[in-house]
C-alpha cells in the first residue's frame, strides 16, 4: 500500500495527471507529510513563494437562494441583511488599493437588487482604480456574465460545491447542477479567469465523489480552485439533518476531518495542477487557528482577507464561526502579511493573474 502511494505521488510529479482511483488513494492516505511535502514543493517550483492577497468585500447577504447548508439563504429569518451602496463599495476598494491590494473580490448572495446597471457601474469604477476584480454573485445568464465582463470584470468564481449530482439535489432542490456546470462554461467562454471549487466533508459526500470533483476541476481546467471545509450552520435545515442538538464529540472530530481531507484535496489539485491559483480559505482557519497558514504550506499560494467594514461582518455568516469578525480591513491586511512572512513567504506586488507555465 505505501509503496503505492509512493508510485502515484511520482506519477504526479512527473506527469501532474492521475486518474480518479490515484487521486481516491492519496484522499485515503496516512502518509500526509509526504503528501503536503510534494504539493509545497511543486508550488514552490511552479508558482513560487510569492503570496497573492486578493481584498474581499462582502457587499450584500441578500440572498434569492435557498442552499441547505448556507446561512445567507433566503429562508433563514434570524439573519439580519444588509446591502452596501454602489458608491461605497467603489470607497471600500479605494481604501483597499491604499492597503497594498492589487485585486478585489466582489462577493455577495444572489441580489437581484444590484441590476446589470448597477453592477457595471460598481465594476467600472474599481477598473478606473487599475485593480484586478473577481466576481463572485453566484449564477447569472450568459448575457449577464457578458455586460460584467465588457465592463472589465477580470475573474469570476463560482464554486461547484459538489459534482454529484444525488447530493447536489438534495443540498439545493431548487437548483440544478446542469445550470452550474453551464455557467462555468459561459464563464470560460467569455474570457474571465475561471474560478471554482467544491465544499469538503457535506453529510452524505464519498471520498469517490471528491476525486469526481477534482476531476472536474481539472477538465475544465480552472484557473483557480478554491476549497473549503463544511461548518454546519444551525440556522439552516444542515443543522436539523445532522443534529437535533449542539454538536458531539465525535461531530466535532468530524470537523476536524474535514480540515485534513480539505488540506489534502489543496494538495492532490497542486500535483495535478502545479502552476493555478489555490486560496487558504477563510474557512480552514475557522476549523484551525493556524489553517490558512498550514493550507500554504500543503499546495496554496492565494489568501483572500476580509477587506468589509468591520460592522458588516457578523451578518455575512455563511457558516458560523467566521474569523476576524471584530477586526478592521486595515488590521487584517497587516495581520495577514505578518502571518505569511513568519512562514518565509512574501506578499506578491502583482496583480496574480494565472501564469501557464511550461512543462505540463
Ligand atoms: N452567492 C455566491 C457566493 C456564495 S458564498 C455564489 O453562489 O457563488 C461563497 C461560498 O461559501 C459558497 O460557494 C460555498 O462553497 C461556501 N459555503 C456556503 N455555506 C457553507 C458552509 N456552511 N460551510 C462551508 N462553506 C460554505
Amino acid at each position: 500500500m505505501e509503496m503505492r502511494i509512493d508510485k502515484i505521488l511520482e506519477k504526479a510529479i512527473n506527469t501532474h495527471s492521475l486518474n480518479e482511483n490515484e487521486i481516491l488513494e492519496l484522499l485515503k492516505t496516512e502518509k500526509t507529510d509526504t503528501l503536503f511535502l510534494h504539493a509545497d514543493e511543486i508550488r514552490k517550483k511552479y508558482v513560487g513563494d510569492a503570496v497573492h492577497l486578493r481584498a474581499l468585500i462582502e457587499f450584500s447577504n441578500y440572498c434569492k437562494q435557498n442552499c441547505f447548508y448556507c446561512g445567507l439563504r433566503r429562508d433563514n429569518s434570524s439573519l439580519k441583511r444588509y446591502r452596501i451602496e454602489s458608491r461605497n463599495i467603489i470607497d471600500l476598494a479605494k481604501k483597499a488599493k491604499d492597503y497594498g491590494y492589487k485585486t478585489i473580490v466582489l462577493q455577495s448572495g444572489e441580489d437581484s437588487y444590484y441590476t446589470v446597471e448597477k453592477m457595471i457601474t460598481i465594476i467600472s469604477g474599481i477598473k478606473d482604480l487599475d485593480l484586478a476584480l473577481t466576481l463572485s454573485i453566484g449564477e447569472k445568464t450568459f448575457e449577464e456574465y457578458k455586460a460584467y465582463r465588457n465592463a472589465g470584470a477580470d475573474r469570476y468564481l463560482l464554486r461547484i460545491e459538489t459534482t454529484n449530482e444525488a447530493l447536489y439535489n438534495k443540498l439545493d432542490p431548487e437548483m440544478s447542477l446542469k445550470n452550474r456546470m453551464q455557467c462555468i462554461e459561459n464563464i470560460k467562454k467569455l474570457g474571465y479567469e475561471v474560478g471554482s471549487g467544491i465544499i469538503v466533508g457535506l453529510p452524505g459526500q464519498t471520498l469517490e465523489s471528491i476525486a469526481k470533483d477534482i476531476i472536474y476541476l481539472k477538465s475544465i481546467p480552472v484557473d483557480m480552485a478554491g476549497i473549503g471545509p463544511f461548518i454546519c450552520h444551525p440556522d439552516t435545515p444542515m443543522s436539523l439533518i445532522l443534529y437535533n442538538s449542539s454538536p458531539t464529540s465525535e461531530e466535532k472530530e468530524n470537523s476536524s476531518d474535514s480540515f485534513e481531507l480539505s488540506l489534502r484535496a489543496v494538495a492532490i489539485l497542486r500535483l495535478i495542477m502545479p502552476d493555478i491559483n489555490i486560496p487558504a480559505t477563510t474557512a480552514m482557519e475557522t476549523l484551525n487557528p493556524k489553517g490558512r497558514l498550514i493550507a500554504l504550506q500543503s499546495g496554496a499560494n492565494v489568501v483572500m482577507p476580509n477587506a468589509t467594514d468591520t460592522t458588516y461582518r457578523k451578518y455575512y455568516e455563511i457558516y458560523p464561526g467566521k474569523i476576524c469578525l471584530g477586526d478592521s480591513p486595515s488590521y487584517c491586511r497587516f495581520c495577514i502579511e505578518n502571518k505569511i512572512k513568519s512562514i518565509n513567504r512574501f506578499v506578491s506586488t502583482g496583480k496574480g493573474f494565472h501564469i501557464r507555465q511550461r512543462g505540463h
